[in-house]
């Protein structure tokens, strides 16, 4: 048996051809297409990669992207200014602070400035608030990748087994919330749950199982159960070689899905942003008329 690789760029692409002929038949009816501001502060050589890559989907889809670079030293207090600032500008849908963030910025105080209906990343807390309640369509983006590669696979989620390995508030929490909403039976792994030597265990029941952890080869092939599907979403730069947490080649062998890394979440998390900036223009036209 070998896993059949489940490519993020062929989603991706699909994907975005749908925003495109949304964003098209928008402009017909309200004359505008979204506009989106990503707030990068400092050295921007970290965020580069992903802000092209963001760059290059709006393009496609049509979206009206702006990367605004802040002086690294900027204060907390002038950052939120800004996002305020952004917040009141009727011509501003989308707003997101590129992480990382300097150290004297907190950057959860600054993500609760940005305006619950512009919360680009969906990481406000009236947004997660929202989220558990499955009342918002503003979701995290690399979550909402997992599940659309997950349901590109045509699988129920209802009652499987699902592991998560990883349990940041940027991926492990947010997608656990998903995968309950969907009826599945969730388990979500961490650091503990390593150190207690349970990690085996609950990676050899998943139907499906996703790791998001950033240590490479920390999941083994033989750990996963036969026909599984394996959503790798860690990414490690080992040498000149970007790999996910699981090892891919024996995992490849037991599972009947697997992402490859690179070209798998990522990919899809750049269009899931896009698909909130169309969310956020939307909820602020149905709020104009
Ligand atoms: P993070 O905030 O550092 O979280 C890592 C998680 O892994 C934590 O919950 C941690 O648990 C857990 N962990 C650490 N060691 C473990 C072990 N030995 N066994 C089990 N769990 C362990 O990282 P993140 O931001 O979620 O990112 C995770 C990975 O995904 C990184 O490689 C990152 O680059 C990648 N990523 C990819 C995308 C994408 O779009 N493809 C997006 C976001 C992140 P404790 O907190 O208990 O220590």
């Amino acid at each position: 048996m070998s896993a059949q690789l489940l490519d993020g760029k062929v989603l991706a692409t699909k994907i975005k051809e749908k925003l495109k002929m949304q964003v098209i038949s928008l402009k017909k009816v309200r004359s505008s297409v979204p506009r989106v501001v990503n707030i990068a502060i400092g050295d921007h050589h970290a965020t580069c990669a992903y802000a092209n890559a963001q760059i290059k989907a709006a393009q496609d889809i049509g979206i009206d992207y702006k990367l605004d670079i802040l002086p690294q030293d900027i204060s907390q207090e002038k950052l939120i200014d800004y996002v305020q600032k952004l917040n009141h500008d009727p011509s501003v849908n989308g707003i997101m602070v590129h992480k990382p963030v300097p150290e004297h910025i907190d950057y959860h105080i600054v993500a609760n400035y940005i305006d619950g209906m512009k919360d680009l990343e969906g990481v406000n807390v009236v947004n997660i608030g929202k989220m558990l309640l499955g009342k918002t369509n503003i979701i995290p983006c690399t979550p909402a990748a997992v599940m659309a590669l997950i349901e590109s696979t045509g699988i129920e989620l209802r009652g499987k087994e699902v592991v998560i390995v990883g349990h940041s508030e940027i991926v492990g929490k947010p997608l656990s919330l998903l995968l309950l909403a969907k009826m599945a039976t969730v388990t979500v792994c961490h650091v503990a749950t390593s150190e207690a030597g349970k990690l085996v265990e609950h990676v050899s029941r998943a139907d499906v199982l996703i790791v998001a952890v950033g240590k490479p080869g920390l999941i083994k092939g033989e750990w996963i159960k036969k026909g599984a599907i394996v959503i790798d979403v860690g990414i490690n730069q080992v040498g000149s070689k970007m790999v996910g947490d699981v090892e891919a080649l024996s995992a490849q062998a037991k599972a009947s899905y697997l992402t490859p890394v690179p070209g798998g979440v990522g990919p899809v998390t750049v269009v899931m942003l896009m698909k909130n900036a169309i969310e956020a223009f939307r909820l602020q036209s149905d709020e104009k008329s």
